[in-house]
Protein backbone atom coordinates (compact mmCIF):
# COMPACT_ATOMS: atom_id res chain seq x y z
CA UNK A 1 0.00 0.00 0.00
CA UNK A 2 1.30 3.74 -0.98
CA UNK A 3 -0.17 6.52 0.61
CA UNK A 4 0.54 10.36 0.22
CA UNK A 5 -1.47 12.15 2.40
CA UNK A 6 -0.25 15.97 1.47
CA UNK A 7 -0.83 17.34 -1.88
CA UNK A 8 -1.80 21.06 -3.65
CA UNK A 9 -3.42 21.07 -6.91
CA UNK A 10 -4.64 24.48 -8.88
CA UNK A 11 -7.30 25.65 -6.36
CA UNK A 12 -5.02 26.63 -4.50
CA UNK A 13 -0.74 26.81 -5.28
CA UNK A 14 -0.48 23.91 -7.42
CA UNK A 15 -0.04 23.53 -10.75
CA UNK A 16 -2.63 20.42 -11.92
CA UNK A 17 -5.99 20.48 -11.61
CA UNK A 18 -7.32 17.87 -9.28
CA UNK A 19 -8.14 15.77 -11.73
CA UNK A 20 -5.27 15.49 -13.25
CA UNK A 21 -3.26 14.87 -9.57
CA UNK A 22 -5.60 11.91 -8.88
CA UNK A 23 -5.06 10.54 -12.58
CA UNK A 24 -1.15 10.87 -12.11
CA UNK A 25 -1.23 9.54 -8.17
CA UNK A 26 -2.80 6.42 -9.88
CA UNK A 27 -0.42 6.15 -12.92
CA UNK A 28 2.47 5.77 -10.46
CA UNK A 29 0.55 3.15 -8.37
CA UNK A 30 -0.29 4.84 -5.01
CA UNK A 31 -3.01 3.17 -3.70
CA UNK A 32 -4.03 6.63 -1.41
CA UNK A 33 -3.67 9.96 -2.10
CA UNK A 34 -5.50 13.04 -0.12
CA UNK A 35 -5.99 15.99 -1.47
CA UNK A 36 -5.29 18.87 0.81
CA UNK A 37 -5.34 22.18 -0.85
CA UNK A 38 -4.62 24.93 1.53
CA UNK A 39 -8.01 26.63 2.72
CA UNK A 40 -10.60 25.35 0.72
CA UNK A 41 -12.55 22.15 -0.31
CA UNK A 42 -13.28 23.56 -3.67
CA UNK A 43 -11.15 20.62 -5.66
CA UNK A 44 -13.25 17.66 -3.62
CA UNK A 45 -15.61 16.88 -6.20
CA UNK A 46 -13.41 16.75 -9.28
CA UNK A 47 -10.94 15.00 -7.61
CA UNK A 48 -13.83 12.18 -6.15
CA UNK A 49 -15.07 11.68 -9.86
CA UNK A 50 -11.10 10.95 -10.73
CA UNK A 51 -10.52 9.08 -8.09
CA UNK A 52 -13.89 7.18 -9.19
CA UNK A 53 -13.01 6.85 -12.30
CA UNK A 54 -9.39 5.18 -12.08
CA UNK A 55 -10.04 3.39 -8.81
CA UNK A 56 -7.52 5.12 -6.69
CA UNK A 57 -8.82 5.97 -3.08
CA UNK A 58 -9.01 9.49 -2.24
CA UNK A 59 -9.04 11.17 1.12
CA UNK A 60 -10.75 14.22 1.16
CA UNK A 61 -8.12 16.94 3.16
CA UNK A 62 -7.15 20.90 3.71
CA UNK A 63 -3.86 22.04 5.10
CA UNK A 64 -5.71 24.89 7.03
CA UNK A 65 -3.50 28.30 7.87
CA UNK A 66 -3.30 28.69 11.33
CA UNK A 67 -1.29 30.32 14.18
CA UNK A 68 0.80 29.44 17.57
CA UNK A 69 2.17 32.22 19.28
CA UNK A 70 2.31 34.29 16.65
CA UNK A 71 3.79 32.09 14.40
CA UNK A 72 2.68 30.49 11.17
CA UNK A 73 1.32 26.77 11.82
CA UNK A 74 0.38 24.68 8.86
CA UNK A 75 -2.72 21.80 9.95
CA UNK A 76 -3.95 18.84 8.07
CA UNK A 77 -7.46 18.24 8.20
CA UNK A 78 -9.04 15.32 6.62
CA UNK A 79 -12.57 13.52 6.29
CA UNK A 80 -14.31 16.61 8.29
CA UNK A 81 -18.21 18.32 6.78
CA UNK A 82 -17.30 20.86 4.21
CA UNK A 83 -20.33 22.94 5.42
CA UNK A 84 -19.51 22.61 8.97
CA UNK A 85 -20.42 26.67 9.81
CA UNK A 86 -17.72 27.39 12.69
CA UNK A 87 -15.03 26.19 10.39
CA UNK A 88 -16.31 28.11 7.87
CA UNK A 89 -16.85 31.33 9.23
CA UNK A 90 -13.15 30.89 10.25
CA UNK A 91 -12.15 29.69 6.75
CA UNK A 92 -13.56 33.19 5.71
CA UNK A 93 -11.53 34.93 7.35
CA UNK A 94 -8.22 33.57 6.32
CA UNK A 95 -9.28 33.80 2.88
CA UNK A 96 -10.22 36.99 2.93
CA UNK A 97 -6.76 38.10 4.44
CA UNK A 98 -5.41 36.17 1.79
CA UNK A 99 -6.65 38.65 -0.61
CA UNK A 100 -6.32 41.43 1.45
CA UNK A 101 -2.86 41.43 1.39
CA UNK A 102 -1.89 41.23 -2.33
CA UNK A 103 -2.48 45.05 -2.60
CA UNK A 104 -0.08 45.54 -0.18
CA UNK A 105 2.75 42.81 -1.02
CA UNK A 106 2.43 44.53 -4.21
CA UNK A 107 2.94 47.94 -3.38
CA UNK A 108 5.82 46.89 -1.41
CA UNK A 109 7.17 45.05 -4.14
CA UNK A 110 6.93 47.93 -6.23
CA UNK A 111 8.85 50.12 -3.73
CA UNK A 112 11.48 47.33 -4.83
CA UNK A 113 11.45 48.13 -8.92
CA UNK A 114 9.36 44.87 -9.37
CA UNK A 115 5.76 46.60 -10.65
CA UNK A 116 3.21 43.83 -10.96
CA UNK A 117 -0.72 44.45 -11.26
CA UNK A 118 -3.34 43.21 -9.33
CA UNK A 119 -4.79 41.45 -12.48
CA UNK A 120 -1.84 40.22 -13.69
CA UNK A 121 -1.44 38.21 -10.24
CA UNK A 122 -5.19 36.90 -10.71
CA UNK A 123 -4.27 35.72 -13.94
CA UNK A 124 -1.80 33.46 -12.27
CA UNK A 125 -4.30 32.74 -9.60
CA UNK A 126 -7.17 32.01 -11.90
CA UNK A 127 -8.60 28.26 -10.52
CA UNK A 128 -7.43 28.70 -7.21
CA UNK A 129 -10.23 29.51 -4.53
CA UNK A 130 -6.82 30.79 -1.98
CA UNK A 131 -4.43 32.88 -3.18
CA UNK A 132 -1.52 32.81 -2.02
CA UNK A 133 2.01 33.83 -2.47
CA UNK A 134 3.20 31.31 -5.04
CA UNK A 135 0.42 32.98 -7.25
CA UNK A 136 2.45 36.35 -6.85
CA UNK A 137 5.67 34.78 -7.25
CA UNK A 138 4.14 33.31 -10.81
CA UNK A 139 3.05 36.90 -11.94
CA UNK A 140 6.86 38.21 -11.18
CA UNK A 141 8.27 35.47 -13.20
CA UNK A 142 5.82 36.23 -16.12
CA UNK A 143 6.70 40.06 -15.73
CA UNK A 144 10.19 38.58 -16.40
CA UNK A 145 11.12 40.02 -12.48
CA UNK A 146 12.37 36.50 -10.98
CA UNK A 147 13.09 32.96 -12.63
CA UNK A 148 11.24 30.83 -10.27
CA UNK A 149 8.94 30.80 -7.69
CA UNK A 150 12.24 29.51 -5.36
CA UNK A 151 13.49 32.89 -6.21
CA UNK A 152 10.91 34.94 -4.43
CA UNK A 153 10.80 32.90 -1.43
CA UNK A 154 14.47 33.44 -0.81
CA UNK A 155 14.08 37.27 1.00
CA UNK A 156 10.99 38.30 -0.70
CA UNK A 157 8.10 36.76 0.23
CA UNK A 158 9.00 34.52 2.99
CA UNK A 159 8.29 35.42 6.53
CA UNK A 160 10.87 37.73 7.24
CA UNK A 161 11.09 38.91 3.68
CA UNK A 162 11.42 42.43 2.36
CA UNK A 163 7.89 41.94 0.70
CA UNK A 164 5.92 39.61 3.55
CA UNK A 165 2.55 40.70 4.76
CA UNK A 166 1.33 38.10 7.09
CA UNK A 167 -2.11 36.81 7.01
CA UNK A 168 -5.21 35.43 9.79
CA UNK A 169 -4.38 32.08 10.90
CA UNK A 170 -7.06 30.18 12.84
CA UNK A 171 -5.85 29.76 16.04
CA UNK A 172 -4.40 26.61 15.64
CA UNK A 173 -6.23 24.43 19.18
CA UNK A 174 -9.19 26.52 17.66
CA UNK A 175 -8.03 25.08 14.39
CA UNK A 176 -7.78 21.09 15.64
CA UNK A 177 -11.16 21.72 17.60
CA UNK A 178 -13.18 22.68 14.53
CA UNK A 179 -11.79 19.71 12.35
CA UNK A 180 -12.95 17.60 15.04
CA UNK A 181 -16.05 18.98 15.60
CA UNK A 182 -16.90 18.80 11.94
CA UNK A 183 -16.41 14.91 12.22
CA UNK A 184 -12.42 14.83 10.88
CA UNK A 185 -9.04 14.15 11.68
CA UNK A 186 -6.70 16.92 12.60
CA UNK A 187 -2.34 16.71 11.74
CA UNK A 188 0.03 18.64 12.07
CA UNK A 189 1.68 19.13 8.73
CA UNK A 190 5.61 19.57 8.91
CA UNK A 191 5.79 20.64 12.26
CA UNK A 192 9.72 21.15 12.29
CA UNK A 193 9.28 23.09 9.17
CA UNK A 194 10.27 26.97 8.59
CA UNK A 195 8.89 28.91 11.77
CA UNK A 196 6.40 26.29 13.25
CA UNK A 197 9.95 25.15 14.90
CA UNK A 198 9.97 27.49 17.03
CA UNK A 199 6.76 26.93 18.74
CA UNK A 200 6.04 23.36 18.24
CA UNK A 201 8.06 21.98 21.05
CA UNK A 202 7.11 18.68 22.50
CA UNK A 203 6.05 20.53 25.38
CA UNK A 204 3.47 22.33 22.62
CA UNK A 205 2.54 19.58 20.58
CA UNK A 206 1.75 17.55 23.53
CA UNK A 207 -1.06 20.46 25.06
CA UNK A 208 -2.74 19.93 21.39
CA UNK A 209 -3.73 16.44 22.39
CA UNK A 210 -6.30 17.88 24.62
CA UNK A 211 -7.56 19.28 21.96
CA UNK A 212 -7.80 16.18 19.70
CA UNK A 213 -5.06 16.08 17.67
CA UNK A 214 -4.78 12.95 15.58
CA UNK A 215 -0.79 12.96 14.80
CA UNK A 216 1.76 14.57 13.09
CA UNK A 217 3.49 14.25 9.57
CA UNK A 218 6.85 12.93 9.97
CA UNK A 219 8.75 12.35 6.89
CA UNK A 220 8.67 15.24 4.76
CA UNK A 221 11.08 16.84 2.80
CA UNK A 222 10.91 19.86 5.05
CA UNK A 223 12.64 17.97 7.98
CA UNK A 224 16.33 17.04 8.22
CA UNK A 225 16.46 13.51 9.10
CA UNK A 226 17.35 13.64 12.64
CA UNK A 227 14.38 15.82 13.16
CA UNK A 228 11.94 12.98 12.01
CA UNK A 229 13.74 10.55 14.50
CA UNK A 230 12.63 12.43 16.91
CA UNK A 231 9.86 13.95 15.83
CA UNK A 232 8.40 9.76 15.81
CA UNK A 233 9.94 9.69 19.28
CA UNK A 234 7.49 12.48 20.37
CA UNK A 235 4.68 10.97 18.33
CA UNK A 236 5.07 7.15 20.31
CA UNK A 237 4.97 8.70 23.52
CA UNK A 238 2.16 10.98 22.86
CA UNK A 239 0.19 7.95 21.24
CA UNK A 240 -0.15 10.38 18.17
CA UNK A 241 -0.59 8.82 14.39
CA UNK A 242 2.54 9.40 12.32
CA UNK A 243 2.26 10.46 8.52
CA UNK A 244 4.50 10.59 5.43
CA UNK A 245 3.83 12.37 2.87
CA UNK A 246 5.12 14.49 -0.24
CA UNK A 247 3.30 17.66 -0.49
CA UNK A 248 3.03 17.87 -4.01
CA UNK A 249 2.55 21.08 -5.48
CA UNK A 250 3.11 20.17 -9.45
CA UNK A 251 5.78 22.32 -10.64
CA UNK A 252 4.50 24.88 -8.33
CA UNK A 253 7.70 23.52 -6.22
CA UNK A 254 11.06 21.54 -6.71
CA UNK A 255 10.96 18.49 -8.17
CA UNK A 256 12.04 17.28 -4.81
CA UNK A 257 8.66 17.25 -4.04
CA UNK A 258 7.42 14.25 -6.34
CA UNK A 259 3.90 12.69 -5.78
CA UNK A 260 4.72 9.56 -3.22
CA UNK A 261 8.34 10.57 -2.50
CA UNK A 262 7.21 10.06 1.11
CA UNK A 263 4.22 7.89 2.09
CA UNK A 264 2.29 6.57 5.51
CA UNK A 265 2.50 3.36 7.28
CA UNK A 266 -0.52 1.32 6.41
CA UNK A 267 -1.15 0.91 9.99
CA UNK A 268 -1.02 4.94 10.58
CA UNK A 269 -3.42 5.13 7.82
CA UNK A 270 -5.77 2.72 9.59
CA UNK A 271 -4.84 4.22 13.21
CA UNK A 272 -6.49 7.60 11.49
CA UNK A 273 -9.10 6.26 9.51
CA UNK A 274 -9.49 2.45 10.12
P1 LIG B 1 0.82 31.42 1.40
O1 LIG B 1 0.01 30.13 1.46
O2 LIG B 1 0.25 32.40 0.47
O3 LIG B 1 1.08 31.98 2.77
O4 LIG B 1 2.24 31.04 0.81
C1 LIG B 1 3.00 30.02 1.42
C2 LIG B 1 3.12 28.85 0.44
O5 LIG B 1 4.19 29.07 -0.43
C3 LIG B 1 3.45 27.54 1.15
O6 LIG B 1 2.30 26.81 1.38
C4 LIG B 1 4.28 26.80 0.15
O7 LIG B 1 3.51 25.87 -0.56
C5 LIG B 1 4.75 27.84 -0.83
N1 LIG B 1 6.22 27.92 -0.82
C6 LIG B 1 7.02 28.18 0.22
N2 LIG B 1 8.32 28.17 -0.17
C7 LIG B 1 8.33 27.89 -1.51
C8 LIG B 1 9.33 27.74 -2.50
N3 LIG B 1 10.63 27.90 -2.19
N4 LIG B 1 8.96 27.45 -3.76
C9 LIG B 1 7.66 27.31 -4.07
N5 LIG B 1 6.66 27.44 -3.18
C10 LIG B 1 6.98 27.73 -1.92
FE1 LIG C 1 1.54 25.54 -0.83
FE1 LIG D 1 2.43 23.54 4.35
ZN1 LIG E 1 1.25 21.74 1.73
Amino acid sequence: MRIDLHTHSNRSDGTDTPAELVLKAAALNLDVVALTDHDNTAGWVEAQSAADTCGIRLVRGMEVSTKLNGASVHLLGYGFDPDHAGLNAELDQVLESRERRVPRILELLADQGMEITLVQVQEQSGSAAAIGKPHIADALIAAGHIEHRDEAFSGLLDDGGSANVEKYGIPLARAIELIKEAGGRAVIAHPWARESQEVLSSEAIAALVAHGLDGIEVDHNDHELSHRAELREIAATLDLAVTGSSDYHGTGKSSEFFLGCHVTAPEEFERLFG
